[in-house]
């Protein structure tokens, strides 16, 4: 599904997401601090962190919804701040809050989206039948949203978020309120985005059973700081623990440092 210059990108070492030195308050209160952590092409990484961590207000710095006072961000090495439209182009996101539009049907809201990224009509109808086959929604494509169940709205969301190829995919709690089979088979389902299409996925989570322990990158973020970095094995011999949730445990256990969130 990719583009040439996708292939392009992923054969590169520049990184889908690069965050440097990011640190943001909502006035007083201080969300983020010197935020600093990568997401290569290619990997699932996990966002860990506990309720009030700064996952959100990150993904909505990434996003551009807020901008950073400070640091620096950037998209297949495109900057968020100076070069934003090169950037936003190879995002796709998944809200944690469902953004569809219930009374559309999800063949018109994949391409009520892919119009706002100037897709053409017949270019839209051939990439909406290949993400939803991917995701057995090809024959529910003609219903209202309003009739999907949580699962299948999520499955569209995560259609719609690939629609315009991108390099980054984010995805901010996107299992809450679903069931385990269904969470399960979203999870598995980025994995293979991420090993067959060599995207980059940034998976925003408080729940270790999400995380693969033999295959993705975590980047554990407690009170605005990231805590630790790396292969999950690396992270769990850094802190000496004998499991990703232990390991975890003891990252989050800490009194918040001096200017971070409280
Ligand atoms: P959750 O898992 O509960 O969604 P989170 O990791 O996404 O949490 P954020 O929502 O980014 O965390 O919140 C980080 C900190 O910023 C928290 O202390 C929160 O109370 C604070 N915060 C978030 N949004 C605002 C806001 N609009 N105004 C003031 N403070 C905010």
């Amino acid at each position: 599904m990719q583009t040439n210059n996708t292939q392009q990108d992923h054969g590169s070492a520049i990184p889908a997401l690069s965050v440097e030195s990011v640190s943001f308050g909502y006035g007083e209160r201080q969300a983020l601090s010197d935020v600093r952590f990568t997401a290569p092409a290619g990997r699932f990484t996990a966002l860990l962190g506990p309720n009030g961590a700064g996952k959100t207000t990150l993904f909505a710095l990434i996003t551009r919804l807020h901008r950073a006072p400070s640091g620096r961000i950037a998209i297949l090495g495109h900057d968020l701040a100076t070069d934003p439209g090169a950037a936003l182009a190879r995002l796709g996101i998944v809200f944690q809050q469902p953004t569809l539009d219930l009374d559309l049907s999800v063949a018109q809201n994949l391409r009520y989206f892919a119009a706002l990224h100037g897709i053409g009509r017949s270019e839209a109808n051939r990439r909406l039948e290949e993400e939803l086959s991917r995701l057995d929604m090809l024959e529910r494509a003609g219903e209202k949203v309003r009739k999907l169940n949580g699962g299948h709205r999520r499955r569209v969301e995560i259609a719609r978020a690939l629609l315009h190829r991108p390099a980054l995919l984010l995805l901010d709690e996107p299992t809450v309120g679903l069931d385990l089979p269904t969470r399960r088979r979203l999870i598995d389902h980025v994995h293979s985005l991420c090993r067959d299409e060599g995207i980059a996925a940034l998976w925003a989570t408080h729940l270790i059973d999400e995380i693969d322990p033999a295959a993705d990158r975590v980047v554990v973020l407690h009170r605005g700081r990231i805590r630790d970095e790396g292969d999950v094995a690396e992270v769990m011999k850094r802190s000496g623990a004998p499991s990703l949730a232990n390991a975890f445990d003891r990252l989050t256990a800490e009194a918040p440092r001096e200017g971070a969130a409280a």
